[in-house]
């Protein structure tokens, strides 16, 4: 009994300890880096998911936003690069993480830019079934204004074009992911991490949505394509290979466990992914191994 409580103990305070971590960013800390991918195009490292920039004659398109603290940061950062505005903000998913500056952005003069669920996810708000965690409605002005909903979509300023695609129920049901053809570009927010990658399962995403995304991707990519990944360093058609079979590999074992009628607690026991671990997964988080393997299990639960 006693060796029960001491456990429960430690087992909340982890849990404080795990939502401090992921609350307690300190911003004035976050310091925004610049890599220049060629061709007026540059990849944003801050806080949160990676942006992308495409400076054109008239204006500037980007991709995701990061937190709404860093908007003065990232600001400064895209005013060294050009003096242009930015009109068009695309936004991946609806993470906040990714889409917590549109407001602002927006109030400068910024189109929001998204697939018609993440508008619909934004919205509504969101609840994650894996930790309970609740998101509440995005104010107004975060909520993309120009969407689509099937086929492709284009963004156009001076001489520059995003090419827009939506992936179904991949790392959420409202991806976007981004081509840059004159850069050769590809801008592909969550659905392609350096790490695990987090699967939104209780909002639309999959293991099998990611698979077929990456595969898209493979197609569209080649050797000198430029990947700039929702979070991580900057990628190559090869890393992209890397993270597709690893995805296979995970939804492959997972699935025949999960269809021999496995509970999920049977699965993490079994820890079938345990040789992939020291690779791709991360310390803590969504994307550290046990995370990621209750991801992939709870993603055939909810589809199939
Ligand atoms: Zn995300």
């Amino acid at each position: 009994m006693k060796l029960i409580k001491i456990a429960a103990v430690a087992g909340a305070a982890m849990l404080v300890a795990a939502a401090a971590n992921a609350q307690g960013v300190d911003f004035s800390k976050v310091e925004i880096t610049t890599v220049d991918l060629g061709n007026k195009t540059y990849m944003l490292v801050g806080q949160g998911g990676n942006i992308t920039v495409a400076v054109g004659t008239d204006g500037i398109i980007m991709v995701d936003s990061q937190y709404a603290p860093l908007y003065d940061k990232i600001k400064a950062a895209i005013a060294k690069i050009s003096p242009l505005p930015i009109k068009y903000v695309i936004s991946t998913h609806y993470h906040r993480d990714h889409v917590d500056g549109n407001e602002l952005f927006n109030k400068a003069g910024a189109t929001i830019v998204g697939h018609d669920n993440l508008r619909i996810r934004l919205a509504a708000g969101t609840t994650n079934l894996f930790n309970g965690n609740k998101t509440p409605p995005a104010p107004a002005g975060a909520i993309p204004t120009m969407t689509y909903q099937v086929g492709d979509m284009k963004v156009e300023v001076g001489g520059r074009v995003a090419e827009l695609r939506h992936v179904i129920n991949a790392h959420t049901d409202g991806d976007t992911w981004v081509f840059f053809p004159d850069a050769n570009v590809l801008s592909l927010g969550d659905t392609f991490n350096r790490n695990y990658p987090n699967i939104d399962w209780s909002n639309g995403g999959g293991i099998d949505g990611m698979v077929l995304a990456a595969d898209r991707y493979l197609k569209a990519a080649n050797d000198n394509t430029k990947i700039v990944p929702g979070h991580g360093a900057l990628a190559t058609k090869a890393n992209l290979q890397e993270f597709r079979d690893m995805l296979v590999t995970a939804r492959d074992r997972v699935k025949k466990l999960y269809d021999e009628g496995k509970t999920e607690q049977q699965v993490l026991e079994m820890d079938p992914l345990a040789d992939l671990n020291p690779k791709w997964a991360a310390q803590q988080g969504l994307s550290s191994g046990p995370s990621f393997l209750r991801n992939v299990y709870n993603s055939f639960r909810n589809h199939n």
